[in-house]
């Protein structure tokens, strides 16, 4: 077989579990849930082979589910709608209520899934790790993306890939809102460009790496600092955390055409041409980090464009969260809870407006839009069970 990644992956959605019968965490990895995405499904189904014929010792369970079966099948993103979109509650709720006689493709393989997370979650017997394994259209190195909670922040910091905050936000419906919103540990994992020879590896190393944090796995078989290794050579010259500053949406209408060449984390100067679109020019307006740039005909997102958060701001947010400043944050000015969801506060942005953003960015509250004349931050939470996550 050659390294490189074959379009068209005919697999079961079912691609392995792996449990013999210890007291431990549930790792619950989905691999191409877009179809264009196969190398996540070669990496979990390796270290799968791995586990089993080597028979490792394992505590807890390892499960790994295929995402969009026709779209792998096909070699394709998707056949009529992106499957990462469509499980915020609303639009389940709609998938429940319709008829399945008129499912399109990806409505039959949500239910499937939907299934499918739903036994996993409930026949846990510790906490669940949710891990979406993708790859992306451009080069560059791999990176995570998770809700801002400590809990995920602890979690992806151990595995030294870089991490991008804030995007999970910007992205409604994504399939790790499901978990994210049930208080579940939850990360999304771009393992390199498609069809990189390199991507199948980086996915494979930092499953590897979780296992060994999790302390699922003995280190023997994780070989964490070889792992370490080759994610620090794939990763080299990133800054180890960013944030989203910007996302650039589209739609058909917009005819947008990224400009050529660029890849992930790729410095971005001020006045730089990034793409065109049927206005015109678009170019960046500040110094930046570009961040998946839109090489391939279907998606949403244009591009999202990043800044470096410096370690010591990290800290800070442990800190303040630990001590629960989200709970007094209504003292400020302009500030009120959401009388109908205690994960929310609405904001008056006149009122508020010197510190709006990144305070309540490092308190958590990170999900932002509008409702009426006031700005609505949404905070996660975490299962209190997460924390014994680094102890088993
Ligand atoms: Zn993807």
């Amino acid at each position: 077989m050659s390294t490189g990644v074959a379009a068209g992956l005919s697999v079961r959605r079912e691609l392995g579990t792996q449990d013999c019968g210890r007291a431990g965490p549930t790792l619950l990895v989905l691999a191409g849930i877009h179809g264009n995405e196969p190398a996540g499904v070669l990496a979990v189904q390796r270290v799968l082979a791995h586990l089993q014929q080597r028979d490792v010792e394992l505590r807890g369970r390892v499960v790994a589910l295929a995402g969009n079966l026709p779209a792998l099948a096909d070699g394709r993103r998707y056949l009529a709608r992106d499957l990462n979109r469509g499980w915020l509650p609303a639009a389940l709720q709609a998938l429940h209520e319709r008829d399945p006689a008129s499912d399109s493709p990806e409505d039959g393989q949500q239910r499937d899934l939907l299934r499918q997370f739903e036994r996993v979650v409930t026949t846990a017997r510790g906490p669940v790790v949710f891990v979406d394994l993708h790859t992306s259209s451009a080069d560059g190195p791999p990176f995570l993306c998770l809700a801002d909670t400590i809990d995920n922040r602890d979690l992806a910091l151990a595995t030294g890939v870089p991490i991008i905050l804030g995007i999970e936000e910007t992205i409604d419906g994504a399939s790790l809102e499901w978990f994210s919103s049930r208080g579940i540990v939850a990360i999304a994992v771009e393992g390199g460009r498609h069809q990189h020879p390199d991507t199948v590896g980086n996915h494979e190393a930092l499953l590897w790496l979780l296992l060994d944090h999790l302390g699922m796995v003995p280190a023997a078989a994780a070989q964490p600092e070889r792992q370490r290794e080759h994610l620090k050579k794939a990763t080299a010259g990133v800054p180890a955390i960013v944030e989203i500053a910007h996302r650039h949406a589209i739609t058909p209408a917009d005819r947008f055409a990224m400009a050529p060449g660029f890849s992930n984390f790729q410095p971005v100067q001020k006045g730089t041409l990034l793409a065109h679109d049927q206005n015109g020019e678009i170019r960046a307006d500040y110094d930046c980090r570009m961040l998946l740039p839109l090489y391939q005909a279907l998606g949403d997102d244009g591009y999202f464009l990043a800044r470096p958060v410096r370690r010591f701001w990290l800290q800070v947010a442990r800190t303040l969260r630990r001590w629960r400043l989200d709970r007094i944050v209504t003292w400020l000015p302009g500030v009120r809870r959401d009388p109908q969801d205690p994960l929310t506060i609405l904001v008056n942005p006149i009122v508020a407006r010197w510190f709006v953003t990144e305070i309540f960015h490092l308190l958590g509250f990170r999900k932002e839009r509008k409702r009426g004349d006031r700005l609505a931050f949404t905070r996660r939470w975490s299962l209190p069970e997460n924390a014994r996550l680094s102890r088993w």
